[in-house]
């Protein structure tokens, strides 16, 4: 893992791609947030983001995030980012503020009634398989109004808007593609419901500039801030 000082550089770094992006794309910075992505990584990176001033951290798994967070700054907001099961749904509610990942409406459903069980409001994002690809998760393009419709239904859920992970391709034209699909969902779905769903989760280390061409209002980085993963 990188030293503070290191972390800060890349941040830095960062922080100006993003600024490049947002320029050429019209955008103003403030409207692209940073999400840490901490997963694999021991709690202290999830630690040393709070310390450069990041407010929220990102893991893809339950049971890493919960054993981390309780060695981290109360202060610090946790995402899930990767696949819930539905057997980790009160897990998942106690431990993370956002959870991104909800892709289907039997989870939204079921986050819906545990919060509300629980006494919790929870903010979600509607992941959408975007890109089509069969090895990513997420509902198809033409189930994401059933699954906003089923997590309008609780109080317990503020839905904020989607997330999506682009297919693994050598050409960027692929991971575009998934962009300008989860922006053009976006924009019906907010149509429809009257509803702003501002927040558009699309966007990695490795392409984060198309992300914010089409629209990126969070963009999820591990490898950029962090370093290369061990791999599992
Ligand atoms: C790991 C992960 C990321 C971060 O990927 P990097 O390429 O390391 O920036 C983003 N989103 C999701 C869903 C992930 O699982």
């Amino acid at each position: 893992m990188p030293s503070y000082d290191e972390l800060k550089a890349r941040q830095e770094a960062l922080l100006g791609r993003v600024q490049v992006a947002c320029v050429k794309a019209g955008r103003n910075p403030v409207e692209v947030r940073i999400l840490p992505v901490t997963k694999t990584h021991p709690a202290e990176a999830a630690a040393r983001a709070h310390a450069l001033g990041f407010p929220a951290v990102g893991e893809n798994r339950v049971q890493e995030a919960a054993l981390k967070r309780p060695n981290c700054p109360p202060g610090l907001r946790w995402e899930l980012i990767g696949h819930l099961q539905s057997n980790k749904a009160r897990t998942a509610l106690q431990t993370f503020e956002v959870i991104q990942s909800v892709d289907s409406a039997e989870l939204a459903s079921r986050l819906g009634r545990l919060a509300g069980e629980m006494g919790l409001i929870r903010e979600v994002l509607i992941q959408v398989n975007s890109g089509d690809d069969p090895a990513k998760f997420g509902c198809d393009l033409a189930d994401a109004p059933a699954v906003l419709e089923a997590a309008l239904a609780w109080p317990s859920l503020r839905v904020g808007g989607l997330m999506a992970v682009a297919p693994l391709s050598d050409d960027p034209a692929v991971a575009e593609r998934a962009f300008a699909n989860l922006r053009l969902c976006r924009d019906r779905l907010a149509e429809r419901s009257g509803l702003p769903l501002r927040e558009l989760s699309m966007g990695m280390s490795g392409d984060l500039e198309s992300a914010v061409a089409a629209g990126s209002t969070c963009l999820r980085v591990g490898s950029a801030l962090f370093g290369a993963r061990p791999s599992a």
